[in-house]
């Protein structure tokens, strides 16, 4: 089965497509993750993408579609930041098929408040935010390490990737609609509801 996650950032499609990946044991595909790690290899690419992430922008279509086309399963994924544009989700068409798109609603308060809340570990990524805080603040729970926050999560830079989203990703929402693929799930709700809410949608398209 082939699972799209679709949202604004921080709506909380990483956090659900890693607990689906364990429950339906399909890998969970983050473009972001793939071009933070290109980043941190110091790759072309890499480079590249890191000018636009400082700018709260999208990398272009055509760098991310050829980046992502070689890492793209054909069968079995849970894709998670892509599409972003629709010429993303055009490309994607000539890759695979896509059997349902969950978009994981949220307002831009809640994402903002959310953005500015999140912490992960430097050591072993343990992540920290509104629903988890570290019992000493500024130190990871299980292993100690020191606690980092990514160079994109200012309130200039998700005020930027929210006007982003907008203008270049709500669009999906009505080509997926129109394909008959699309559902919305409500994304303030406590995370295993969530969850509950998606496998029942993945259920009844199976
Ligand atoms: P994320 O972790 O999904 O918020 O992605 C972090 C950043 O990586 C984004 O703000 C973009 O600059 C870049 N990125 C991730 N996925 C895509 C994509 N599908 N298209 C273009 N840029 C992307």
């Amino acid at each position: 089965m082939n699972i799209i996650l679709l949202g604004k950032p921080m709506a909380g499609k990483g956090t659900q497509a890693k607990i689906l990946e364990a429950k339906l044991r399909l890998p969970h595909i983050s473009t972001g993750d793939l071009v933070r790690r290109e980043i941190k290899k110091g790759t072309v690419f890499g480079k590249k993408a890191r000018a636009y992430i400082a700018k709260g922008q999208l990398v272009p279509d055509a760098e991310i579609i050829s980046f992502l086309q070689k890492r793209l399963l054909k069968k079995g994924f849970i894709l998670d930041g892509f599409p972003r544009t629709i010429v993303q989700a055009e490309a994607l068409q000539t890759i695979t098929s896509v059997d349902i798109v969950v978009d994981v609603a949220c307002t831009d308060a809640i994402i903002i408040k959310r953005t500015l809340a999140r912490e992960s570990c430097t050591h072993c990524g343990a992540p920290y935010g509104l629903d988890k805080q570290p019992k000493k603040k500024g130190v990871c729970d299980s292993c100690h390490g020191t606690l980092g926050r990514r160079s994109d999560d200012t309130k200039k830079l998700i005020t930027k990737r929210l006007a982003v989203y907008e203008q270049q990703t709500k669009p999906l929402i009505d080509y997926y609609k129109k394909k008959k693929l699309y559902i919305a799930v409500d994304g303030t709700k406590a995370i295993p509801i969530i969850t509950e809410e998606i496998l029942s949608c993945i259920e009844r398209v199976k």
